[in-house]
């Protein structure tokens, strides 16, 4: 590959950044690629322990991820599907169950492990001849002229694996800034973002019950934020979840103080020990839970998707599910700005992606923060409004279909 001059680069290998690069080099096999990413570690993938980060993955990334050839290598094995969600509101008795039957679907989605999806998109990466992974290049500035962007990585030698074969600048026609929440492709451009700090911190881990998951998404809402629990499938039972709690501030800091059987016994409490006792947790990580939304979602020659663009809150799922939709998009606008004979860079691919993804990531983020607040909210009124609500969702079949649907769009 001639990395000198590219057609386009990704600056992030993430599951975005990576599916970006793995469907455009599919569907343009003319262009070169390159994903420039700051880090050196290569996600493995165990043999007998889950990854507790974990992506609900809609039909939509599924279908992504299959067109690419990713999700062959490990979707018989890693991905479990869920054929069932479960919420329910831990002050008053309001419920409501969505099953695949309601849409006449075999599952709603399913769940696989972050690290799983990010190793099969990059086997399938390397067996592109026109994309690469630049590891080691962490992006610092930068200068544009003739409708190139010149892109240094930051001096410090020691990070870059293999130095001695990286150029120091890498130039592209196509920046795509793929590069995360705090993204330094959006600073360079000067974007603005608006920052609602939600003031909770999400802890993951993967917990071993007592009893089968059922191949359900449950997810139980505490005043203190939701507690999600997902199955997961791979390694020959089904009693290990992953573990989603959302938790304000001073209740997650108490949590991440305490000792694994501590933690297991408060874990099921709050759970309500719906799937029995858990007879062990996996080591915790813990995420502060932020809404950010770039204002532009590009400058010239340079576009921003995925959480670089907007990261929400992980109670519905659909942080990484909205990320694949930019990518499908973007693909779209390139293939049509090709096709008659623009550069890739043209400033209407990047309206026109602006235009058709603004839209539902808006939407998916204020619902988001009116789940978040309507679900803090302690007073009677409020309780009293969302377990009705809840309960009228669950006896309308009607309603349910429209929620799934939408859901499943994503
Ligand atoms: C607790 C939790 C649970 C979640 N659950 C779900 C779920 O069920 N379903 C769902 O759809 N989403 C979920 N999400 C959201 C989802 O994980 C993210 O939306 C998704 O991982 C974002 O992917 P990304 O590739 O855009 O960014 P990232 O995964 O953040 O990747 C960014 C990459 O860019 C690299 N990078 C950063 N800066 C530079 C630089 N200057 N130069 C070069 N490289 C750089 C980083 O090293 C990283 O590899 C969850 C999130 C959290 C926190």
């Amino acid at each position: 590959m001639k990395r000198q001059r590219l057609d386009i680069a990704i600056v992030g290998a993430g599951m975005v950044g990576l599916a970006q690069a793995t469907l455009l080099a599919v569907r343009h096999p003319q262009l070169q690629i390159a994903v420039l990413e700051a880090s050196t570690d290569v996600p493995q993938v165990s043999a007998t322990e889950y990854d507790p980060r974990v992506v609900a993955l809609t039909q939509s990334s599924r279908a992504l991820l299959e067109e690419v050839g990713a999700w062959e290598t490990f979707g018989a094995e890693r991905a479990c599907p869920y054929t069932e969600m479960r919420v329910w509101d831990a002050e008053g008795t309001g419920s409501v169950c969505f099953n695949s039957r309601d849409v006449q679907m075999p599952n709603l989605g399913h769940i696989v492990e972050n690290n799983v999806v990010v190793a099969a998109l990059r086997e399938r990466l390397a067996a592109l001849p026109n994309v690469e992974i630049v590891a080691g290049f962490r992006l610092e500035s930068w200068w544009r002229d003739c409708g190139l962007w010149h892109l240094q990585p930051r001096s410090d030698r020691n990070v870059v694996e293999g130095l001695e074969e990286h150029p120091e600048v890498l130039r592209t026609r196509l920046l795509v800034g793929a590069d995360g929440a705090r993204s330094k492709v959006r600073d360079l451009l000067r974007i603005r973002c608006h920052d609602t700090d939600y003031h909770q911190t999400a802890l993951v881990c993967v917990a071993k019950c007592e009893k089968s998951h059922q191949h359900t998404a449950w997810q139980r809402f505490l005043k203190t934020g939701p507690l999600a629990f997902l199955p997961l499938e791979g390694l020959g039972d089904d009693n290990h979840c992953a573990v989603v709690w959302s938790a304000d501030e001073p209740l997650a800091r108490e949590l991440v103080m305490l000792d694994d059987a501590a933690f297991a016994l408060n874990l099921e409490k709050a759970f309500e020990s719906r799937l029995g006792s858990i007879a062990s947790v996996s080591e915790r990580f813990s995420f502060p839970l932020r809404a950010r939304h770039a204002e532009s979602y590009y400058g010239p020659g340079a576009v921003l998707i995925g959480d670089a663009a907007h990261s929400i809150h992980p109670l519905a799922g659909q942080g990484a599910n909205l990320g694949l939709q930019d990518v499908l998009v973007l693909s779209e606008e390139i293939a049509r700005a090709l096709k008659r004979g623009l550069e890739p860079s043209d400033p209407s691919v990047m309206a026109r992606y602006q235009r058709r993804r603004r839209g539902d990531n808006v939407a998916t983020l204020k619902a988001m923060s009116t789940f978040k607040s309507l679900f803090g909210a302690g007073n009677l009124h409020w309780r009293w409004l969302r377990n009705t609500g809840l309960s009228m969702v669950d006896a309308s079949p009607l309603l349910k279909k429209r929620i799934i649907l939408r859901a499943m769009a994503v």
